[in-house]
């Protein structure tokens, strides 16, 4: 199932690269599908260690870093500014590519969910801001929040 899931998302990003002329090169999709494996956010230097010991010739840090950009700069991945951690587009079959992307982020665990907010919501976001003198451009929520395995042991971050 979980091979499935990166196999599919790997091949739509295939085609989104295709379709915005963008060369995905075997080291960008092996970056990619490092990050699509994973089942948390990496660390740059987790998805270095990661790509090293399955693949050969192996990747240095700065061109995971060099990549990392490239597939943030078309919304493939997302790095979490609160974590320093990055993680993979959840649904890239399902790609939009769309200008606010909002997740959730368990402040017990860090295990992290990608929402899809409604058009709706995302523009009176951007009213909003717009309305105090701001204008929003490409951005990202990260919503501090309890997940639900954390919640339910009762975990409360005020009483540590
Ligand atoms: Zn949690």
């Amino acid at each position: 199932m979980h091979k499935r899931y990166v196999d599919n998302n790997l091949r739509a990003a295939t085609e989104i690269c295709e379709a915005k002329g963008c060369n995905f090169t075997q080291k960008r999709q092996r970056v990619l599908k490092t990050l699509l494996e994973a089942e948390r956010p990496l660390s740059a230097y987790e998805i270095t260690d990661n790509y090293n010991a399955v693949t050969e010739p192996t990747i240095s840090a700065v061109s995971v870093y060099r990549i990392l950009e490239f597939l943030e700069s078309i919304k493939l991945a997302y790095r979490l500014r609160s974590a320093s951690k990055y993680i993979a587009c959840k649904n890239i079959t399902k790609y939009q590519g769309s200008d606010m992307s909002f997740f959730l982020i368990c402040r017990n665990c860090q295990c992290v969910n990608e929402i899809e907010v409604s058009s709706k919501i995302v523009t009176s976001l951007a009213e909003l801001i717009n309305k105090s003198g701001f204008f929003s451009s490409s951005s990202q929520v990260e919503i501090n929040s309890l997940c639900a395995d954390c919640k339910a042991t009762h975990y409360d971050p005020l009483k540590e």
